[in-house]
């Protein structure tokens, strides 16, 4: 479904991903984890194209990422993004937040956006609060929301990026707990996190990045049970 070949990419004389080759099949809860700086919010970014890369091929679907023919915002709409900062609009209603892009890019009615939008918000608990702002909500709920928002998109895949990362510790559970759902439905999940009790729970493959590589692609068990990597074991002797 989303298959990586030999990516790199530079930032000026600067190489934040080197040869990176990794692939999400249908229904895989990839973990991507790794050092800070490490490379990890940038590979994500480039699945759905949202960072340029100068080396390999990223194909979604069997279509190509970096193909200039390729509609991206098309690509994009069917993929969901959720970021560590929620990114919510916070002028408009969560209501409207979760049917805003349904109606702009998937064309939908209003009445087919909000009802869909609704079910989703409710499914993530948060159905009462469809007529506050994003403001009057806490972290943990905005993130509940984003998460509403990407769903009601109808995406074939999510990709999180540290979603529970600028949260206070309370509230990262009622976030996770979401995710953890999601996964055993059998939604495709890319998830940078560095939460290795969620990756224990559902992942079923750890990309352990370090300096721009994939130093580490394997199952959950090979990853937690022998990293074959010094670095990985450093890592996980640190976060554990
Ligand atoms: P991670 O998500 O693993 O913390 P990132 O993908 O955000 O890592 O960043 C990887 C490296 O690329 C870091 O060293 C970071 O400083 C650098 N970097 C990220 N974005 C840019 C940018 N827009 N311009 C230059 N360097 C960047
Ligand atoms: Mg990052």
């Amino acid at each position: 479904m989303i298959d990586i070949k030999n990516v790199s990419k530079w930032y000026g004389s600067f190489q934040v991903l080197t040869d990176c080759t990794t692939h999400v099949s249908k229904g895989d809860v990839m973990v991507v984890c790794g050092p800070s700086g490490s490379g990890k919010s940038t590979l994500i970014k480039t699945v759905n194209g949202l960072e340029p890369f100068q080396k390999g091929e990223i194909l979604v679907n069997g279509q190509s990422v970096g193909d200039p023919k390729t509609n991206l915002s098309k690509l994009r709409s069917h993929i969901g993004m959720v970021f560590q900062n929620f990114e919510l609009f916070p002028h408009l209603s969560i209501r409207q937040n979760l049917t805003l892009g349904q109606i702009k890019v998937l064309g939908r009615s209003e009445e087919e956006a909000t009802e869909k939008g609704l079910k989703y918000l409710d499914r993530v608990g948060l159905l009462a609060q469809k007529d506050k702002f994003p403001g009057q909500l806490s972290g943990g709920q905005q993130q509940r929301v984003a998460i509403a928002r990407a769903l009601s998109m109808d995406p074939f895949a999510m990709l999180f990026d540290e979603p529970t990362s600028a949260l206070d510790p309370e509230m990262i559970n009622e976030v996770l707990d979401v995710m953890v759902g999601l996964a055993q439905e059998g939604m495709t999940m890319m998830v940078v996190t560095h939460e290795m009790g969620f990756a224990k729970r559902v992942a079923n493959r750890i990309v352990f990045m370090d300096k721009g590589y994939i130093v580490e692609d394997c199952s959950k068990d090979e990853f937690f049970g022998s990293p074959r990597s010094d670095r990985a074991r450093d890592f996980l002797a640190k976060i554990i």
